[in-house]
């Protein structure tokens, strides 16, 4: 396993630890002065703003960027809602090419309003992930399903488990060699899976992201009570190392949604504390 005491350079924040509280510049600067490898910002930083300004900031601050975050939710409830979401993504996929994204990640939506039919729901999924697969590809851009924990099967994610992730990509895919379409792994939404050490190995080279926090027990809210690594019961370096077993050599990237604790503080603070739970306790 790597060390990540001794190389910070592997690690990567995932803007949403911050909270969204500065302008993405000076995000930019704080990420690169604690000494990160990468950065993974948000839309909401990024639409309407000099896109390719903030490109060049990144890579003249020396970071990486991991992945984009995120898509516009895909099912919908009728033809026309479906083709504007596609198109909405698309539009991003070209941002993430801007921005040199590692991938683009698809938080892949619940439930359309009104709808019980979650099986319909995973259907315009899998088409619509066909659809941006092909667009990412024309555009050099990788595509990163995210399965989200099934508590957020109705209104976020109804990919809930790895492994349907990964047979969307074998049947859209094939056996590829060099995949353009592939997983972001999260542990706070896949640590409870008893097929973990299974579909992980099986993923291999479709592991294009690995998200890293920690679940609070009790947790408070399961969208924005997320721990910092080490505060709660994921054993994050036995996951670490299924993932780097697996042949993942990329960033392992704090992602910390805390509105009750992290983001109440200030932003340097935050980030310190990341990287002294990187090296002890991720
Ligand atoms: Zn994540």
């Amino acid at each position: 396993m790597r060390d990540l005491a001794s190389d910070l350079r592997h690690c990567a924040i995932n803007t949403a630890t911050l909270g969204f509280r500065e302008p993405i510049e000076v995000v930019i600067d704080a990420v690169a002065r604690t000494g990160f490898g990468a950065i993974a910002p948000w839309r909401r930083e990024i639409e309407g703003h000099d896109i390719r300004a903030i490109a060049r900031r990144v890579r003249e601050a020396g970071l990486a960027v991991t992945g984009y975050c995120r898509s516009t939710y895909i099912p919908a409830t009728d033809r026309a809602g479906f083709a504007a979401n596609i198109e909405a993504n698309r539009r991003a996929i070209d941002d993430a090419a801007v921005l040199g994204a590692g991938s683009f990640v698809l938080v892949v939506g619940g439930l359309p309003a009104g709808s019980k039919d979650i099986s319909a729901a995973r259907t315009q999924v899998a088409e619509g992930t066909a659809l941006l697969h092909e667009h990412g590809k024309a555009r050099g851009v990788r595509i990163a399903l995210e399965p989200l924990h099934p508590v957020y099967a109705a209104e976020r994610s109804c990919l809930s488990l790895l492994s349907e992730a990964l047979d969307i990509c074998d049947r859209i895919e094939g056996g590829a060699k060099d995949p353009w379409l592939g997983v972001c792994l999260d542990a706070y939404h896949v640590w409870w899976d008893p097929n973990l050490a299974r579909d992980v190995a099986r993923a291999a080279k479709r592991i294009l992201g690995y998200h890293v926090c920690d679940w609070l027990v009790p947790t408070q809210d399961v969208l924005n009570d997320r721990g910092m690594m080490g505060d709660g019961i994921i054993d994050l370096r036995a996951i670490r190392s299924l993932v780097e077993d697996a042949g993942y050599d990329g960033f392992v990237e704090a992602e910390i949604f805390s509105t009750l604790n992290w983001w109440k503080r200030p932003i340097d603070e935050t980030l310190a504390a990341c990287r002294e739970r990187f090296a002890t306790a991720t």
